[in-house]
């Protein structure tokens, strides 16, 4: 199946059976803005707990925060996010679109990574077993042409940005002959930097209010009650402090579906660690990070890091954990090594101290922090991605199914009676009353057996019950499983031992320490 119709069959899907729907939507929806439905939510719930518990349960030296989205002004001052919280913008003329200008130049740089991997492909394909990829990559002049543009690009791209140079990016664009999709054309605006802040105003006169915004990361919340939480936990450094919530940017360009976002959802951890130590702790959570991604079994090669051409002026260290999309690998999740910018910078703006006093150092200092960063909606869209699948079955008949991981399904037990009499519903509910406490369960009477079990599938149920006239006399059920489509005779005594453990979160997290 082509990659953009994958796009579209998920998009959809979700709004099928209740995953997402536009916000709005009897108005018309509202752009780039979106709602979980049932199903949606259960998901969504159970992706924050994977990584909740991965950071809260499973770390002794991890504790929670729920902080406010509002938040006072001066924070975002202090932060860099007044000043510096920009991307830059340039317009077509002609289809009076409007992109991201990073973005156009990062895809073009992808493209010529594109068109090296494309030979290697090809190559390895040719030589089978006799392929030396260095070799070739050292000696094909098609690669070396393709390698040199790259590397120049990138360059290039590395410089402009960081020196703010938005002219440079410009002719970039232009150098590099990048097209607008829609017109065609490089009939290009100049570039201007555009603010991603909501701002709102608090306070009932028009005298005395105040503006304020809407927080664009969880972070700075954290920060702000390091102290408090240092403090009343008694935690010593190492340690972190962990936060899911919501997130406000007003986003240029926002056409990806769940991908990119006005609000949407982060989980967030800071990590405080000794000056000195920091690169030590970013490789350590680089790899605990991309441990969590892949434990989810959907295959290693799914996910890659992706470094920082250019880095953020907290940051001495970033990398990116990308998922492959079907419109290529993107950024699902930030890690970054923020020095103590943000600490500091509160320090100076609130006049508060914020040093922490080591005692087997015997010296006070502001600790360094490493951010990990996670939007639940991309995750929540890479798990799609991965578990969508369509199935030709031996009987000629199709089914769409996704494979979640049985511990993030949204339901993990379907109880359905084999015909609406005969004391077969009685039966389910008496079942559905002892699962319902240990999992999310889901009653459904309706339609023929094959139907309902299509049904499950498509929203990723891992198991079904069947109750029929059997059962009522041998306390037996039929278990179904989702992927496997076996089906087995059970005695409804030993149900919730068979699946408890295989739909738990414990099934997943073990695996992670
Ligand atoms: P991008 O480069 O794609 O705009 P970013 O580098 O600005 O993302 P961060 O500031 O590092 O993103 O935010 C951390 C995480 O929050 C991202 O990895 C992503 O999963 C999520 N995120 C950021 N912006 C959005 C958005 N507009 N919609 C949905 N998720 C988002």
């Amino acid at each position: 199946m082509a990659q953009e119709d994958v796009f579209k069959k998920i998009v959809s899907h979700c709004k099928e059976y209740g995953f997402v729907f536009p916000s709005s939507e009897i108005y018309d929806g509202l752009a780039a803005v979106y709602d979980y439905g049932q199903m949606g939510v259960e998901l969504k719930n159970n992706i924050k707990k994977y990584w909740w518990d991965s950071m809260v349960r499973l770390h002794e030296n991890i504790v929670g925060l729920d902080s406010s989205i509002f938040m006072h002004p001066t924070i975002w001052k202090a932060s860099g996010h007044v000043d510096a919280f920009n991307d830059p913008l340039i317009d077509n003329k002609d289809s009076k679109k409007r992109y991201r200008a990073d973005v156009l130049v990062e895809d073009q740089i992808a493209k010529y990574e594109d068109k090296i991997e494309k030979e290697i492909a090809k190559a390895a394909k040719k030589f089978g077993d006799t392929f030396d990829e260095a070799k070739y990559r050292e000696t094909n002049p098609r690669v070396i042409e393709h390698v040199a543009k790259h590397d120049a690009l990138v360059e290039r791209y590395k410089k402009a940005m960081n020196s703010n140079d938005l002219n440079e990016l410009r002719e970039i664009i232009v150098d590099e002959e990048i097209v607008c999709p829609i017109s065609g054309t490089r009939n290009w605006t100049d570039v201007r930097q555009f603010n991603l802040m909501f701002s709102t105003e608090m306070g009932s006169t028009a005298d005395g209010a105040m503006k304020i915004y809407l927080r664009p990361e969880t972070a700075q919340g954290i920060f702000v009650n390091y102290l408090n939480v240092q403090k009343t936990s008694r935690m010593k450094i190492p340690f972190g402090i962990a936060q899911i919530g919501k997130a406000f940017r007003n986003e240029i360009v926002a056409r990806q579906f769940i991908f990119r976002m006005r609000e949407f959802e982060q989980m967030e951890m800071q990590f405080f660690v000794r000056p000195g130590t920091e690169m030590e702790w970013f490789k350590k959570w680089k790899e605990t990070r991309m441990k969590w991604h892949q434990n989810l079994g959907f295959g290693a090669d799914h996910y890659r890091f992706h470094d920082h051409e250019k880095l953020a002026h907290y940051a001495n260290a970033a990398t990116d954990i990308e998922y492959k999309m079907p419109f290529g690998f993107k950024e699902v999740e930030g890690i970054h090594s923020r020095t103590d910018f943000d600490l500091s910078q509160h320090e100076k703006f609130s006049g508060k101290s914020i040093k922490y006093f080591d005692p087997e150092l015997n010296a006070s200092y502001t600790p360094y922090d490493i951010e990990t960063s996670i939007g639940v909606d991309r995750m929540f869209l890479s798990i799609l991605f991965a578990s969508y699948k369509e199935e030709t079955l031996e009987n000629g008949e199709s089914r769409v199914m996704l494979k979640i991981p049985a511990a993030l399904a949204p339901v993990k037990l379907a109880v359905l009676p084999l015909i609406k009499k005969d004391g077969l519903p009685e039966k389910a509910q008496e079942i559905m009353n002892t699962m319902r406490f240990h999992f999310n369960c889901q009653y459904d009477e309706k339609d023929s057996i094959g139907k309902r079990y299509r049904r499950q599938d498509a929203i990723g149920t891992p198991y079904c019950v069947t109750i029929d006239h059997q059962t009522l006399e041998d306390n037996a059920v039929t278990l179904r499983n989702r992927d496997t489509m076996e089906q087995e005779r059970i005695n409804i005594d030993n149900l919730l031992s068979i699946i408890e453990d295989k739909v738990s979160m414990t099934s997943l997290l073990k695996n992670l320490i």
